[in-house]
């Protein structure tokens, strides 16, 4: 019987012939490189624990724009290999939709671990049109406690941007999606009660 359940262990590593990509022996993951990413927010995330079934993947809505899946982004965290974790732009592709959190079988929160590996890359110095976006998106919401679209299109993408989604804007505006006036929050004193409270580690 000893024997037996050997053998199906071994044969699960490898099938025809093929592992190259797949989950990794625990001696071989990064442990520090998991922990920093942990530590980042991805608290209660068990990033050691994915088995790389690819269920993320499989339901992932913006996969056909990413260069890595998200399994294999968790694969990536799991080796430690910074540097393509770094240069995906799954990172920046993904809408945090938290569906690959909800099927996770492992309990990984694949959405989690995107968003601690972003502040890190932030944190690094990484700059490019979704970290601007980002920035002034956050900007705005301060200035105002609520977004106004057409400020936002105007300080992203200029005169050009507002030109090109001039007719959507005037849509929106029509059947009462969107203010063509700024607005403000009820209670500015709460909401900056709310961000200074956000701000603390
Ligand atoms: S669904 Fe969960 S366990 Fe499966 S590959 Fe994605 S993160 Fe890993
Ligand atoms: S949270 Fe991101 S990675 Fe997860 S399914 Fe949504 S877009 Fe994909």
């Amino acid at each position: 019987m000893a024997t037996k359940s050997t053998k199906s262990t071994k044969s699960k590593k490898f099938v025809f012939g093929l592992k190259v990509d797949r989950q990794l022996d625990g001696d071989k993951m990064n442990s520090d490189f998991i922990k920093k990413v942990l530590a980042e927010g991805g608290n209660g995330a068990a990033i050691a624990a994915c088995m790389q079934c690819g269920t993320c993947s499989g339901g992932c809505t913006n996969i056909d724009l990413m260069d890595m899946s998200p399994r294999t982004l968790i694969l990536m965290v799991q080796r430690g290999e910074w540097e393509k974790v770094l240069k995906s732009n799954a990172l920046w592709m993904c809408s945090s939709c938290y569906i690959c959190t909800s099927r996770c079988p492992r309990g990984v929160r694949p959405s989690d671990v995107i968003e601690a590996v972003k502040a890190l890359a932030i944190r690094q110095g990484i700059e490019n049109d979704a970290t601007r976006f980002n920035e002034i998106f956050v900007e705005l919401v301060q200035k105002r406690g609520i977004l106004f679209e057409p400020e936002l299109m105007q300080k992203y993408g200029g005169l050009p941007a507002m030109i090109e989604q001039a007719e959507l804007g005037i849509k929106l505006t029509l059947k009462g999606k969107m203010s063509p006036f700024p607005e403000k929050v009820k209670d500015p004193k709460k909401f900056s009660e709310a961000l200074e409270k956000a701000k603390k580690p």
